[in-house]
């Protein structure tokens, strides 16, 4: 096995109801080309820069500096996130360098208790060869494969991946231009084009859009989204979620979440666009 294949993870949920059907164990990677302002994760963004900040602040000697790298000793970790608090640079000390087998063998563990893995991030198809191999691994041992992503990643160019893949989970964060680069500093032309031929080759599994109220037209997006998809025969699963300031970043914050009402409002323009299958979170 290469070196190449190795990724940075950033943790393993062992058991995930809410990372796709059924239960789940969710690996999720380090790194993201986004910047959304309500990132519930912003330390999964970067890889670390060595700063050594958090090596200074860390309370129990779990994080060492050592040839310009943060090193983590797991075993020290009284999980007090200091270190999540004091990074500047969106990262984290506490990654793991895996390889696939690697995390295959902790996936392992799980079984037979899960029907099958997600991968998430950050965003993982930052890392697409580490991604086959992995899914390659869980398909030998029967597990299904589902990827979370923000839709930056070319899928159509990529058949290999799609042949291990099972479906994408993918977020729809706005569906005009100019709204997407002010929620995520980053143009949705892939996400788009990823939609619809995600939809038109079945493996589109799930859309997701984050409601916001006062940062970009919510309302719109899931009207637009949702003629899209109709578009196509397979019953793709639009998620509907509310905006929650748990781990967003202090300056985004102060946005309120939407109410009950306004969801299910949102989801009934969904419906009357030919949606079926509309999930509330
Ligand atoms: S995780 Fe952040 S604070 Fe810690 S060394 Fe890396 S860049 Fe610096
Ligand atoms: S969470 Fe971070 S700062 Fe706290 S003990 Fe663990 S490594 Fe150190
Ligand atoms: S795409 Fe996901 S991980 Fe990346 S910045 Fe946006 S919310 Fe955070």
């Amino acid at each position: 096995m290469s070196n190449s294949l190795k990724v940075p993870v950033n943790r393993i949920i062992p058991f995930s109801s809410v990372d796709g059907p059924g239960n789940r164990t969710a690996v999720f990677l380090q790194g993201c080309g986004f910047d959304c302002k309500y990132c519930h994760n912003p330390e999964t963004r970067n890889l670390c820069v060595a700063c050594g900040r958090c090596v200074q602040e860390c309370p129990t000697g779990a994080l060492t500096l050592v040839d310009n790298k943060v090193i983590f000793d797991y075993n020290k970790c009284c999980k007090c996130d200091t270190c999540i608090k004091v990074c500047k640079h969106g990262a984290s000390p506490r990654i793991r360098w895996m390889e696939p087998a690697e995390v295959l063998e902790e996936v392992k563990s799980n079984m037979p208790f899960i029907r099958g893995v997600t991968t998430s991030g950050g965003e993982c198809t930052t890392y697409p060869e580490f991604l086959k191999e992995f899914f390659r691994l869980c398909k030998d041992v029967g597990l299904t494969t589902l990827i979370d992503s923000n839709g930056s990643y070319d899928f159509s160019k990529d058949r290999e991946l799609l042949e291990v893949t099972d479906g994408v989970m993918l977020d729809v964060k706005a569906y005009d231009l100019n709204e997407h680069i002010n929620v995520t500093g980053t143009d949705n032309k892939m996400v788009l084009q990823n939609m619809e031929y995600l939809a038109s080759v079945d493996k589109l599994f799930e859309v997701r859009t984050v409601v916001v109220p006062g940062l970009f037209d919510y309302e719109g997006t899931i009207a637009e989204v949702s003629n899209k998809l109709s578009a196509y025969k397979t019953n793709i699963r639009y998620k509907i979620i509310a905006f929650r300031p748990n781990g967003v970043r202090q300056e985004y914050r102060n946005y309120n979440s939407p109410d009950r009402a306004e969801l299910d409002r949102l989801a009934e323009i969904a419906k009357s666009k030919g949606i079926k299958d509309i999930n509330i979170i």
